[in-house]
């Protein structure tokens, strides 16, 4: 069995004790390295002031090396604040209104990727299966060819792929799209994203389809699949089961003196949607007015990213928003919305997604939205409660049994909060059997094997 390479951003080492820190994602790529033995290369998170960062930082746990490179403060703003999250990430989420383009940071992108591509080719042997990782290293395996690499290169794309008006949009849309043509396998989220990807191949006329899951593009054949990634779920319904004995859940439970619970939790991030869904929550309040005093919505929105304006503007906003829906429609006895700015951990998040009637989850666009599966597997069978979910989160290709909105559309969201709220108990037993069903058999080990299997096979 040939070694594995993971080269992502950011990479989740585990502490001291071995266990790791992070969510599905890194437990499974981890289970795939320690199986086959391997690297996991990727930013430290710190900037050196430096010219030139220093060596490597290897460290070695099982069957697993860690390769963490420093970058410069310079790289850190042109490539991870710039290039990626200031174009990358509003152009993948059709936000060509927030898309920032400049020279210096499309030069800083390309730049960083070609220093990864140095670092990581001495290490890779010649049997090495190399898999990268997401938005910002699209360029990585152009590089590695350049340096003269063979090796089988996979690349999984976690956000979501654009049609080609919007991706056109971006000046340095041929680099990229010749960059991702230089794996062996692109891996997307949905069948949509892998058409846009066809879409954006055929409008240049660079590319084509040329058969099933196989493309020809800048006189390479390589493969494209979605992969729709997704959680460890019997792990997630086991830990949900466990956390209502937790102190927090307990006293969110006790504190919501018999009332009605809907929870939201996402990043603060434009693409969520959350202002969207203030607005819906509060038509569902004055266009339902037996619920008023009857419900709590609850939502957990970490702050990210906060060094990009956007970002620093949208928790302002959504601040100020729950505070004027709170002054407008709460009693001295009811706040209608709980807003928290604050991270959750994993075990306490299952334990509130249990007790909650309603999942809130309206992205305005999202590659998938994991939180969507997790509060799928943390119901509770005999009593599970309703997923309202946007049409436009990849998880809405998947989970069949959930009620579907246009998270723009704030009358119809509030009309599926009191549909949700209001549903009999077989009908949300039915509509979660079928998620539940699904995400047990697709969980995101399936995810990973399928993947690697395509990537491997000839
Ligand atoms: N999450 C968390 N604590 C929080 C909020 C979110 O651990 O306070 C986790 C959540 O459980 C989920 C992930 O962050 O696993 C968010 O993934 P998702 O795909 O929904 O969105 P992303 O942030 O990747 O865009």
């Amino acid at each position: 069995m040939s070694r594995l390479v993971i080269v992502s951003n950011r990479v989740p080492v585990p502490d001291k004790t071995g266990a790791a820190s992070a969510g599905g994602l890194a437990v499974a790529l981890q289970a795939a390295l320690e199986k086959r033995g391997g690297i996991w290369m990727g930013w430290s998170g710190n900037s050196s002031d430096t010219e030139e960062p220093g060596p490597l930082a290897l460290q070695q746990q099982g069957n697993i090396t860690y390769a963490l490179t420093d970058l410069t403060g310079k790289d850190v703003e042109e490539y991870y604040y710039g290039f990626a999250n200031r174009v990358l990430w509003p152009i993948c989420h059709y936000r060509l209104d927030l898309a920032e383009y400049g020279r210096k940071e499309m030069a800083g992108y390309f730049r960083v990727n070609r220093f990864f591509a140095q670092r990581l080719m001495p290490l890779i042997e010649p049997d090495d299966t190399i898999w990268v990782h997401d938005y910002h290293l699209i360029p990585l395996a152009a590089e590695l060819r350049q340096m003269g690499l063979k090796n089988k290169i996979g690349f999984f794309l976690h956000i979501p792929w654009p049609p080609a008006d919007v991706l056109y949009a971006m000046p340095v849309h041929e680099e990229i799209m010749r960059g991702l043509a230089s794996y062996d396998l692109v891996g997307f989220q949905t069948d949509h994203d892998l058409e846009n990807f066809a879409g954006c191949l055929r409008r240049e006329e660079m590319g084509d389809a040329i058969g099933p899951k196989l493309f020809r593009a800048n006189d390479r054949t390589f493969k494209g699949g979605a992969y729709g990634i997704s959680i460890e779920t019997e792990a997630f319904a086991k830990f949900a089961r466990k956390a209502s004995a937790h102190n927090m859940v307990s006293k969110a439970r006790a504190s919501l003196e018999n009332r009605d619970l809907i929870i939201g939790v996402d990043r603060l991030d434009y693409s969520k949607g959350i202002t969207q869904r203030i607005d819906a929550f509060e038509k569902f309040i004055t266009s339902n007015p037996v619920h008023q005093g009857k419900v709590t919505y609850l939502q957990i929105t970490p702050k990210s990213r906060s060094e990009v304006p956007e970002y620093e503007q949208m928790q302002r906003m959504v601040a100020e928003q729950a505070g004027r829906v709170n002054g407008a429609l709460g009693a001295v006895d009811w706040v209608p919305i709980r807003y928290i700015n604050k991270s959750v951990s994993r075990p306490i998040l299952a334990g509130l997604y249990r007790i909650a009637k309603v999942g809130l989850v309206t992205p305005l666009r999202d590659g998938m939205n994991l939180v969507a599966k997790e509060y799928i597997a943390a119901q509770d069978p005999e009593n599970p409660g309703v997923l309202v979910l946007s049409r436009f989160a990849g998880a809405a290709r998947e989970l069949k049994g959930a009620l579907l909105v246009n998270p723009y559309d704030i009358e119809g969201t509030a009309n599926a909060i009191a549909r949700g709220l209001n549903m009999p108990l077989e009908e949300r037993q039915q509509r979660w059997q079928i998620m539940m069903d699904f995400l047990m058999e697709n969980d995101v080990m399936r995810w990973c094997d399928d993947f690697l299997k395509d990537l491997l096979e000839d």
